[in-house]
């Protein structure tokens, strides 16, 4: 379910509601007020120490969200104040857990120390303000992040007149960014390989039906933004400022509905990270011309990034991750979301693969080096927020020292033999590392540095003279204390006197009970201060004592200082090389997932596929990528493998004829004959080639795709409110509307959830309307065996079905495809097979003797569907496909000429004429 981003109510009245009497309040809770006002939206954590104070409403929620104890603070407006609080170590745990409950969090931090607010008065209260919202796409603490997930923050953006919507999104956690348009129908589909933490949107958009319902579905949160953000000329100006460029052109050409999601990702971005800028990569153009379009229900039928089952591994990202770094597996994920159309572009990418896999010493060099390489983008942005710590330097640190030797690895590949032309680029991206960032990072750090800068320890013996000289001051101060232990042992003469440290008295010179003495009689009481009387102990001080901690102190708060400082000017470093640091991660992460490409095709013994821009699907002893290694595991037998032909007219496979090269294959066969793991199959098989991947098949030949639709089994879709038999009619229209001469559709039993003659009636229209209208490749399963006579009458419709064999009454699935028509279903053996009770098998077998004895009599079904006046040669429907409306038509549609006031039809017609140009 889609989640608002939730708000906590803050005004009502009551104690609950801290709003009412800020007058009265004191002057702690004044701020605590005056900032919960500014932030009405939001959780508001109060740092107060070591805690996270939450007061009010936001404790009462929180405590009853997270099960933390309520308990109360003073009193305001005469009632108590209900409180709790979340301790700042545990911070991350407790936020992620909020976020994931759809809360947004405002983070109001001490600005200084309650020192210095001491030196104003007693009763001055500490500086604090809120340093930034935390919401679902805004995260960037590995925490709060899986690493191998990206997490956008998308901005939607209707757009009426270009019929669609466009959108923005940035990972603030890596700096990737990609922007493009998507029509009204393939929003869906576009949310779905987007898969953003969070929608930012205006009230109207995230109101629209289809926006409310797919957020709904896919389980997006959304934030509404006011209209006034998506304002394009502020988003051409802010793009051009943070990519340091005085013209966009580099980037293609941004429509204006663009640059408005821009503008509102911006502002977005700026209002939650309250005065940090992210890391903004050069965008990647997406949309439709750029990208396999795949919708929604394909994606989720398909499995692409989780099965079905919400599994991770089962799914073909699953089984195709042999990456070793998590911004290779990132990168991977994001590909196997967005497959290529550009022939070229795609065989850039196999170029890569195959490279690899003929090179495989190489691929397993890189691999060990890759391993090294920590994720530079998440440091890289965590630094430029400044929530970074010592280890995101020293990350970026060991990542470069890995890209560097992976230069060397691929330079001198390049030199022997040349490399691909992809990888040359990528290895031109190597370069571009600034070697200097890595010899000023690894001269300044030591090693295993902590997460906290405020631990200090992370600059390395020798990087600055006065670091060590304070440093030195520490550790001397230490022998002097020594010193001074066996000079009060030797006056005193208490051998147990100890100086010892802890954090509320600092130092102090303890004895037991009964040793005090000599230290509070003359001469030795002018020289000991009594400071504390423990049950067993007494503790002490002298002046030296107080003049040695001070001097630790200040020599440990001096190296602090100079280690903070060597961090900043480390962090200023990172960031005046953002750029560079970006393409070194790019190019570290694409090369991950292409030796991951080349190590999977090795494993699993896949092809290079053939790529053009015909419209051929030659896919030879093709398998299912998923269920084949699933057979492996489960040692239930070999995955047997099957030819597909679509439209394939040369070297037809053995045993199948002309007729096999149609464009359109009928699919009968037995339940459980193993139909729809072929036709699955062969519809991944187009994707992962499409996205640059080796095939499970020994050999395929792919004419580009340009719309990939799976409309597989039958599922209700109840939430909203739609029945198994709405839900796949939806979905067929929507694949019988947008299907192109380039489509690959899969269907499997269309017109299963409705009576018989109306579900037959629909599956036989629509392969009419697949062949004669739409014109694509199509597979198409299905139990109506009435309908194998289509392939007499339309050209390119073949006939496949499912080899079983009968034995001994039982059926046995051979999963092998070959040319014709199943002749029955066999679902009654298939019953038997799982299971039910032997009474009702039989039963069920002599209904179905009856039947069929009857049919034949009355002369009805099997064969003989001619006598059916329905399905006697349906006229086809030459149906003429509707070119896509101008955008003047759109407009044009779009207008309502009764609610057009006078103006607003002039201002509507010049428009319409500005669009003519
Ligand atoms: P139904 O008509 O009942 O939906 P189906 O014909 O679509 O069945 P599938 O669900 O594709 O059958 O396959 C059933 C099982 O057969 C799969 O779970 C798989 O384990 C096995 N199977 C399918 N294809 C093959 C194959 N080519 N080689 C080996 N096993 C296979």
């Amino acid at each position: 379910m889609s989640r608002k981003v939730a708000q906590p109510p803050s005004a009502n009245d009551g104690a609950g509601s801290p709003t009412r009497g800020i007058a009265d309040a004191t002057p702690s809770m004044t701020r605590f007020l005056e900032i919960k006002a500014a932030n009405p939206d939001s959780i508001l954590w109060y740092r107060m120490g070591d805690f996270y104070e939450l007061f009010f409403e936001d404790a009462v929620k929180v405590s009853a969200a997270l099960g933390i104890v309520l308990t109360k603070r003073g009193k305001h407006l005469g009632q108590e104040i209900p409180m709790c609080g979340v301790p700042v170590v545990r911070a991350d745990d407790y936020l992620q857990r909020l976020i994931r409950l759809g809360y947004r969090v405002a983070v109001c931090e001490q600005l200084e120390d309650p020192r210095e607010a001491r030196k104003r008065g007693s009763k001055a209260v500490v500086r604090r303000d809120v340093v930034r919202l935390v919401t679902p796409g805004t995260l960037t603490e590995d925490t709060l992040l899986d690493a191998k997930t990206r997490n956008y923050l998308t901005a939607l953006h209707a757009v009426p007149v270009a019929g669609g919507f466009a959108l923005a999104s940035l990972d603030i956690s890596t700096g990737e960014f990609e922007v493009g348009m998507a029509g009204g129908e393939d929003l869906a589909g576009e949310l779905a390989r987007l898969a953003p933490g969070e929608i930012v949107a205006s009230g109207d958009t995230l109101g629209m039906p289809q926006v409310k319902r797919w957020l709904d579905a896919l389980g997006i949160a959304s934030s509404p933004v006011a209209a006034a953000s998506f304002d394009a000329r502020a988003g051409e100006r802010a793009l051009k400022e943070r990519l340091q460029v005085a013209d966009l052109g580099a980037f293609g050409t941004f429509s204006r509905g663009e640059l408005a999601a821009v503008a509102a990702l911006i502002t977005y971005v700026d209002l939650t990270q309250i005065g940090h800028r992210p890391v903004l990569r050069t965008p990647r153009r997406t949309g439709p011309d750029a990208i396999l379009v795949i919708d929604a229900a394909t994606r989720a039928s398909l499995e692409l990034i989780k099965s079905t089952s919400g599994d991770r591994r089962s799914c073909l990202l699953g089984i195709m991750d042999h990456t070793v770094t998590a911004s290779g597996a990132r990168e991977l994920a994001a590909r196997v979301a967005s497959p290529l159309k550009d022939v070229r572009a795609i065989n850039g990418r196999l170029d890569c693969v195959s490279f690899f896999v003929e090179h495989d010493a190489l691929c397993e060099l890189l691999r060990d080096q890759l391993r090294k390489a920590p994720d530079i983008a998440r440091a890289t942005s965590r630094l430029a927020l400044q929530r970074g710590g010592p280890r995101d330097l020293d990350a970026i640190a060991q990542g470069l020292a890995a890209s560097a030797a992976v230069g060397v690895l691929l330079k001198s590949e390049s030199e022997k033999m040349g490399l691909p032309a992809d990888l040359e680029a990528l290895l031109q991206r190597l370069a571009d590392i600034a070697e200097a960032v890595h010899a000023g990072l690894a001269s300044a750090l030591a090693a295993d540095p902590p997460h906290l800068k405020r631990d200090g320890g992370f600059v390395r013996a020798g990087f600055r003279n006065d670091l060590d000289e304070a440093r030195g001051l520490g550790a001397d101060s230490r022998r002097i204390l020594v010193a001074l232990e066996t000079k009060y042992v030797e006056a005193t003469g208490v051998k147990a006197l100890k100086v010892r440290h802890n954090n509320i008295l600092g130092y102090y010179i303890e004895v037991t009970q009964l040793n005090a003495k000599p230290l509070q009689s003359p001469p030795l009481d002018t020289l000991f201060r009594h400071k504390q009387t423990m049950a067993n102990a007494m503790r002490f001080t002298t002046p030296e004592l107080v003049e040695i901690e001070g001097r630790i102190a200040s020599a440990s708060e001096r190296a602090l200082a100079i280690e903070i400082e060597v961090f900043n000017e480390l962090a200023r470093m990172v960031h005046a090389n953002e750029a560079a640091l970006g393409h070194v991660a790019g190019a570290l992460a694409e090369l991950d997932h292409l030796c991951g490409l080349a190590t999977l095709a090795r494993e699993h013994d896949y092809v290079r596929p053939a790529i053009d821009d015909s419209t051929v699907f030659d896919v030879r002893g093709g398998r299912h990528p998923v269920v084949e290694l699933a057979l492996k595991a489960s040692k239930a037998g070999a995955f047997i493998e099957n030819d597909c032909t679509l439209g394939s007219k040369p070297n037809l496979p053995t045993g199948f004829d002309e007729q096999a090269a149609g464009r359109l294959w009928l699919v009968t066969g037995p339940n459980m004959a193993g139909k729809s793991t072929f036709l699955r199959q062969n519809a991944l098989i187009a994707l992962m080639a499409q996205m640059g991947s080796f095939v499970p098949a020994r050999s395929a030949h792919i004419g580009v795709v340009d719309r990939l639709f799976s409309r597989v089994g039958a599922s209700d879709d109840l939430a909203r409110g739609r029945s198994t038999f709405m839900v796949e009619m939806v979905e067929t229209a929507g694949i019988l509307n947008q299907a192109t001469e380039h489509s690959l559709v899969i269907l499997d039993e269309i017109g299963r959830g409705t009576a018989t003659f109306d579900g037959l009636s629909i599956a036989w229209a629509t392969v009419e309307h697949l062949h004669e209208v739409n014109r694509c490749r199509a597979l198409f399963a299905t139990h109506f065996h009435e309908l194998t006579q289509l392939a007499g009458r339309l050209s390119e419709v073949a006939n496949v079905t499912v080899d079983v064999k009968e034995w001994q009454d039982e059926i046995v699935f051979l999963h092998k495809i070959k040319p014709g028509a199943a002749d029955r279903s066999y679902g009654i053996q298939v019953a038997k097979l799982a299971g039910l009770p032997r009474r009702v098998v039989r039963r069920a077998g002599e209904v179905l003797a009856r039947l069929e004895k009857n049919n034949r009599r009355t002369g009805g079904g099997g064969s003989t569907l001619e006598d059916l006046p329905l399905f006697a040669t349906m006229p086809v429907a030459v149906e003429v496909k509707m070119p896509p409306m101008s955008a003047v038509e759109a407009a044009l549609a779009e207008a309502r000429p009764d609610e057009l006031t006078p103006k607003a039809a002039l201002e509507l017609l010049y428009r319409l004429k500005a669009l003519m140009v």
